[in-house]
């Protein structure tokens, strides 16, 4: 019996899923093959532009393991060293251009409530905040969604994702930003209509300089469902 619950139960590699010994598991949570294979296969080289943003980062490719390990994040609040793993890589990006950017604090892409609701939390706000621990700046929630609106990656267009975002986020009250250098946060950067409301709307709270760092960036400019919903029109 304490052989298949050890099997069940064992802590997983992160990336590849294979059962970690106990070094690994109190250490890294990658097994040993991914330890040494993950940044020449998932490390990202720089964020895609988005508009109002002064500069732009990722940390990974959001593709194969990564992708998979993501949708499993977004679908269970477990995982917390996946959460930890995320944060301290966003972390130690914004660290990288501390002496640059001159952050004063960090905050991040807020969740609409029916993807909380579904979720039970929002990814992206646990990632900025171990990312702003990890880099030691003050962590703050500045933004807001509208109570209801649209999945973005159920939105095949940019133009439709635009459309939807410019009225998705708000800004929560009494937040001020004049004259502050502002670090925005979000798990997974796909064509960067989020990002690009939310830099808006930090700008329009008297942001003077907000960057944006993602945990993941699609490869592409589209998102994989988008490509699905392509490639169903074209059989059709
Ligand atoms: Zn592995």
């Amino acid at each position: 019996m304490n052989w298949l619950l050890n099997l069940l139960f064992a802590p997983r590699c992160l990336l590849c899923r294979k059962p970690l010994g106990p070094v690994e598991a109190g250490r890294s949570q990658l097994c040993p093959d991914c330890v040494s294979t993950w940044r020449t296969k998932y490390l990202a080289d720089g964020g895609k532009p988005v508009a109002g943003c002064t500069q732009t980062d990722a940390c990974l490719l959001y593709r194969d393991e990564v992708r998979g390990l993501m949708i499993r994040m977004k679908c269970s609040r477990r995982l917390p060293q996946a959460r930890q793993w995320l944060g301290k890589l966003v972390g130690a990006r914004i660290l990288l251009h501390a002496e640059q950017w001159k952050p004063d604090l960090v905050t991040y892409v807020p969740t609409a409530l029916n993807h909380w609701w579904r979720r039970g939390f929002n990814l992206s706000e646990e990632i900025a905040r171990i990312a702003a621990k990890t880099a030691g700046l003050p962590f703050e929630k500045t933004l807001r969604r509208a109570w209801f609106s649209r999945y973005q990656s159920r939105i095949d267009s940019a133009e439709g994702r635009k459309k939807n975002v410019r009225s998705a986020y708000k800004p929560r009250p009494e937040v001020d930003l004049t004259g502050r250098r502002v670090v925005l946060v979000d798990d997974i950067q796909a064509t960067g209509a989020t990002a690009e409301a939310c830099v808006r709307l930090l700008r329009e709270l008297g942001a003077a300089e907000v960057y944006f760092v993602c945990a993941a960036k699609t490869p592409g400019n589209r998102t994989k469902m988008t490509k699905k919903r392509e490639k169903r029109r074209v059989q059709s």
